[in-house]
C-alpha cells in the first residue's frame, strides 16, 4: 500500500473522532465516513469525505477502517456485529481500533479479524480533544511490527508521538496506565487547589508556583485552569474516565494486583459521573464542596 493510495472509512465521529477525521482529510486521505447520528457524519461531507450509511458497505470499499467508538461493547458491536467491519471489510485491509477499550476485546477483535485475514491494530490515544484537533495525539499501539509500519502514515497525520507497546491488547494496557495517572492527578490537582483556597490563599497564584517546581504537570497547567474557571464542558467525559479506570481495576484483578488510589479514584469518578455523565472529568473538584 502507498501512502498516496491508502483510502480510510471512519466510524464515530464525537469529539475526538470528528477532528481526527479532518486532519486525515487534511492530509490528503480519500475519507469515508459512516456516523451515528448522521448528521456528524454531513459536517465531514464538507469537508471533502464521503457519507456511507451502513458500516459494511463501507469497510468493502477501503483499505483501513479506523474506529473512535465509546466502549468495548460498541467496538465489539460495530466491528463484529451483524452487518459491522468484519462482515464487510476485504482481506488484505486493516483494521485500527483507536477507542479506549478493555485490553481483552482488543484482542478478541484482532483475532476474530485475523480469520477473515484482515489486519488489526488496537492504537488508543491521549492528548485530549485539543491533541486531535492540533494532530498532536500520544499514539500507543498493540498489534504485528509489520501492519504498524504500513499504517505509519495515518498515525502520522493524527498524532507525534507514535509507540508501538507490543502485541495485540498492548496498546490498550498503556492507555488504561495513562487513564490511571490522569485520573490520579486530577484528583491531587482538585484536592491541591481546594486546601489553598480555604487556607486563604488565591489558588490561581498556588498553580502558578507550582507550575515551577516538582509538582509541574499537563493536569495542572490545563485542569488547574479549568477548575479555576469552573469551565467543565467537556472535553473528556465523567463516565468515560469511569469505564477507562473500570478496565484498569478489572486487569489488575485478574493479574491479581491492588491499586489502592486507583480504587479510590474510581469510586469518585463513578460518583461525579452518576451525578453528571457528560460533565468534564476535571469537575472532580466540585466533589470536595
Ligand atoms: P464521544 O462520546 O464524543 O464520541 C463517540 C461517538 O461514537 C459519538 O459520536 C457516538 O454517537 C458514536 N457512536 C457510538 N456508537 C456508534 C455506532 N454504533 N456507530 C457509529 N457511531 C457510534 O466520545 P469521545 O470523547 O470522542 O471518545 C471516543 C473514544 O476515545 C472513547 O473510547 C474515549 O475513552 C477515547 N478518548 C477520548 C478522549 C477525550 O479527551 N475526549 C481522549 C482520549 C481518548
Amino acid at each position: 500500500m502507498s501512502e498516496a493510495k491508502l483510502s480510510i472509512g471512519f466510524i464515530g465521529l464525537g469529539i475526538m473522532g470528528k477532528p481526527m477525521a479532518a486532519n486525515l482529510l487534511k492530509a490528503g486521505f480519500p475519507v469515508r465516513v459512516f456516523a451515528r447520528p448522521l448528521a456528524a457524519a454531513r459536517e465531514l461531507e464538507a469537508l471533502g469525505a464521503q457519507v456511507e450509511t451502513d458500516i459494511a458497505t463501507l469497510a468493502g470499499k477501503v483499505d483501513v477502517i479506523i474506529t473512535m467508538l465509546p466502549d468495548s461493547p460498541d467496538v465489539e458491536a460495530v466491528v463484529l456485529g451483524p452487518g459491522g467491519v468484519c462482515a464487510g471489510a476485504t482481506p488484505g485491509s486493516v483494521h485500527i481500533d483507536m477507542s479506549t477499550i478493555a485490553p481483552a476485546m482488543a484482542q478478541r477483535v484482532a483475532a476474530e479479524l485475523m480469520v477473515r485475514r484482515v489486519g488489526s491494530l488496537d492504537a488508543p490515544v491521549s492528548g485530549g480533544e485539543q491533541g486531535a484537533i492540533d494532530a498532536t495525539l500520544s499514539i500507543m499501539v498493540g498489534g504485528p511490527q509489520a501492519t504498524f509500519d504500513e499504517m505509519a502514515p495515518v498515525f502520522a497525520a493524527l498524532g507525534k508521538n507514535v509507540v508501538r507497546i507490543g502485541e495485540s491488547g498492548a496498546g490498550q494496557t498503556a492507555k488504561a496506565c495513562n487513564q490511571i495517572l490522569v485520573a490520579i492527578t486530577i484528583e491531587g490537582v482538585a484536592e491541591a487547589l481546594a486546601l489553598a483556597g480555604r487556607l486563604g490563599a488565591d489558588p490561581a497564584k498556588v498553580r502558578q508556583a507550582l507550575l515551577g517546581g516538582l509538582a509541574q504537570s499537563k493536569i495542572l497547567d490545563v485542569h488547574g485552569a479549568r477548575i479555576l474557571e469552573r469551565r467543565f464542558q467537556p472535553g473528556f467525559k465523567a463516565k468515560l474516565h469511569r469505564k477507562d479506570l473500570g478496565i484498569a481495576e478489572e486487569a489488575a484483578q485478574r493479574a491479581g494486583l491492588e491499586l489502592p488510589a486507583t480504587k479510590l479514584v474510581y469510586e469518585r469518578m463513578s460518583e461525579l459521573a452518576d451525578r453528571d455523565p457528560e460533565t468534564d472529568h476535571s469537575a472532580l473538584f466540585t466533589l470536595l464542596g
